[in-house]
């Protein structure tokens, strides 16, 4: 189980990990952050690879929910119905609220579910305290929000690397 700020799980991006990946940790379920971990920060357009990716989860009995802080509900609705997932804006991570709504939508249990996302203080911080298991991805695009990129000042400060290698072997502490 992850702890703090670190993940239990690490890859460039989640089109990197695939049902078959899930269902041998025994992940039932996915807490899915939306702004630059599924969609660039600036756009909603969901790449084909990341909709094959979710087609793929979806034929592989996987659940998901998007969790994501947006404070933009129609971009969050616009890639939840693009993927086939339930979604949840203003989740206020790390706080624990949004993703026990999301696994309420989900009914599955914090043993069953990864949190996924591209953040260390929202993402990670707040699925480790959940109880739940972390997998840390590579942001997909830059410029982000100023706020972001302060916060990336202080990932790097607590230790995160500066960037993953591409196709990587997950990282499991
Ligand atoms: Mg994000």
């Amino acid at each position: 189980m992850g702890r703090g700020l670190k993940p239990d799980f690490q890859f460039f991006a989640v089109t990197d990990f695939d049902s078959a990946w899930l269902r041998a940790n025994r992940i039932k379920g996915l807490l899915l952050d939306m702004d630059n971990t599924i969609v660039p920060w600036r756009g909603a357009e969901v790449s084909a690879a990341v909709l094959a990716w979710a087609r793929e989860l979806r034929a592989g009995g996987l659940k998901a929910c998007i969790v994501s802080n947006s404070r933009y509900p129609a971009k969050v609705a616009r890639v939840g119905a693009a993927l086939g997932f339930p979604y949840l804006h203003r989740a206020r991570k790390p706080r624990q609220g949004g993703f026990r709504a999301g696994r309420a939508l989900l009914g599955l249990g914090p043993e069953e579910v990864l949190v996924v996302g591209d953040q260390l203080f929202t993402d990670i911080l707040g699925g480790n305290r959940g109880r739940m298991r972390t997998c840390l991805i590579c942001p997909i695009a830059r410029p982000e929000f100023i706020g972001t990129t302060l916060l990336r000042l202080l990932e790097r400060a607590a230790g995160r690397p500066p960037g993953f290698q591409q196709n990587g072997p997950a990282i499991t502490k």
